[in-house]
């Protein structure tokens, strides 16, 4: 086995230059999902995909039309009594706005230093080049793959992915697997190998509070009036004790415990006070005081304001009562935590809570689960041997405080949890002007990858 994964290791640092050129021909299609005039691109941006899946060594390759963007299927089956990974990605990109900002054509990617330049570079494009390319050294050193093989690369993930979980639903026994790979997450640095283990959810809400029948003289009416403002400030503060605990009961009822193992592993990450201080700017952190920022991040929930309208907020003065208020509120949620739950206890709290002297309405948005992997599944395993093998050194395990919604409906719809990992850095300014890749970096993670694949046949096996 060693031997295998050292031959195709061989055969991908001989072929850079043609990773390379793959990676640099993706990149030149301008796939920016939320613009109507780049159809055309979308569809040859899918066209690439199939292509590259293609000539990686994957089988019955498919473009599924949706009412957006396309999704791009592949497979290959032929490992028997091995596991399947369903490699998950997708091949839109951000506008590149504002393109003045550019120091090279975001479409047209060049060399510069140790980096690749243009929009998609990192996100992810490069990623799914580096898939490819592992595949691609696995199959021209052996002839076939280790592990059954299953591909499902979107166009809409920039915009929300909007097509994607009925997708999912619709093509359940296609799409069936035992794991997923998500490469669209990052590394801390170039010498910190990360592995993402879990993500959080998202909810969204927005609460009106309406007062009088229509704005009102404060001299007139202030004072016998409640203030609808007021009233929803009220209502928001008390929402989180001084602690930074959100006070609404049952909210951290289904919150699964950190356990010591995780909270050493955590404390590994080189992300105290200092670096959120400093990513911040803000004069000082705020939050649970139980929990280190990166615990609060990873595997705490929030509740957050999002927003704040109500009244006056022109230049100078009015003495104006407002008839109404508004705020849009958002929660952060954790394994295993539901956004459906959540609505039920916020409705319920505002219920018990909200005085009769103003009425409310508090519109859902629904939202999306938290996921979380067991950082000792076997996949998770895989790949935490793959990077050590490559960047020799114990990779990093990390919570991540975004969402990305695919990986729910993966472990919901197809009961696969993912693995998720990827070789873009910090510093690649995904979705800003200047996107680029860390060149070494990536040669390294396609290493990983081709060590990846093969453990997880041993792993198996084991
Ligand atoms: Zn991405």
């Amino acid at each position: 086995m060693p031997d295998q994964i050292d031959q195709a290791i061989i055969y991908a640092r001989n072929h850079h230059s043609d990773f390379l050129s793959e990676l640099k021909d993706f990149v030149s299609i301008p796939s920016v999902s939320t613009t109507p005039e780049y159809k055309q691109e979308m569809e040859k941006a899918a066209h690439k995909v199939a292509q590259m899946a293609s000539s990686a060594g994957l089988e019955n390759i498919q473009i599924y039309p949706t009412s957006g963007h396309p999704i791009v299927f592949g497979e290959w089956l032929h490992a028997k009594n091995q596991p399947t990974i369903l490699i998950y990605g997708h091949y839109d990109v951000q506008p590149v706005d504002p393109v003045d900002l550019w120091e090279t054509p975001p479409f047209q990617p060049s060399l510069r230093d140790q980096y690749f330049l243009g929009r998609g570079a990192s996100d992810m494009k490069g990623q799914i080049v580096a898939v490819f390319a592992a595949l691609q050294s696995i199959r021209h050193t052996t002839g076939s793959f280790p592990v059954n093989i299953k591909l499902m690369i979107e166009g809409e993930e920039e915009i929300g992915s909007p097509h994607l979980r009925t997708f999912i639903e619709d093509h359940r026994s296609m799409l069936s697997c035992d794991v997923s790979l998500n490469p669209d997450a990052g590394m801390i640095a170039p010498d910190l190998p990360t592995l993402v283990y879990a993500l959080r959810g998202l909810v969204f809400f927005e609460l009106k509070v309406f007062g009088p029948e229509h704005d009102l003289h404060s001299g007139v009416f202030g004072g016998v009036v409640h203030n609808p403002a007021q009233a929803l400030c009220e209502i928001i503060a008390s929402m989180h004790d001084e602690n930074g605990r959100i006070t609404i009961p049952g909210f951290y009822d289904h919150v699964r415990t950190l356990s010591l193992e995780e909270r050493e592993e955590l404390s590994r990450l080189p992300m105290g006070e200092d670096y959120y201080l400093q990513q911040t700017g803000a004069p000082q952190l705020w939050g649970e005081p139980d929990y280190t920022p990166v615990e609060r991040i990873g595997a705490r929930p929030t509740l957050e304001v999002n927003g704040l309208f109500s009244g006056f907020t022109g230049q100078g003065t009015k003495t104006v009562l407002p008839a109404y208020a508004m705020a849009k509120i958002s929660c952060r949620i954790v394994a295993d935590q539901e956004p459906d739950e959540i609505h039920r206890l916020l409705r319920h709290y505002l219920e018990q809570h909200i005085p009769s002297t103003v009425r409310w309405e508090l519109n859902y948005f629904g939202g999306a689960p938290a996921s979380i992997t067991d950082p000792n599944h076997p996949a998770a395993t895989a790949m935490k041997k793959a990077l050590e093998l490559v960047w020799k050194t114990r990779p990093l395990l990390k919570r991540e405080g975004g969402s990305i919604p695919v990986v729910g409906d993966i472990q919901k719809i197809l009961g696969a949890d993912s693995v998720l990992t990827g070789f873009g850095l910090p510093d690649d300014r995904i979705h800003s002007p200047n996107e680029r890749l860390h060149l070494p970096t990536w040669f390294k993670g396609i290493e990983a990858l081709i060590a990846f694949f093969y453990l997880m046949k041993s792993n198996l096996q084991e």
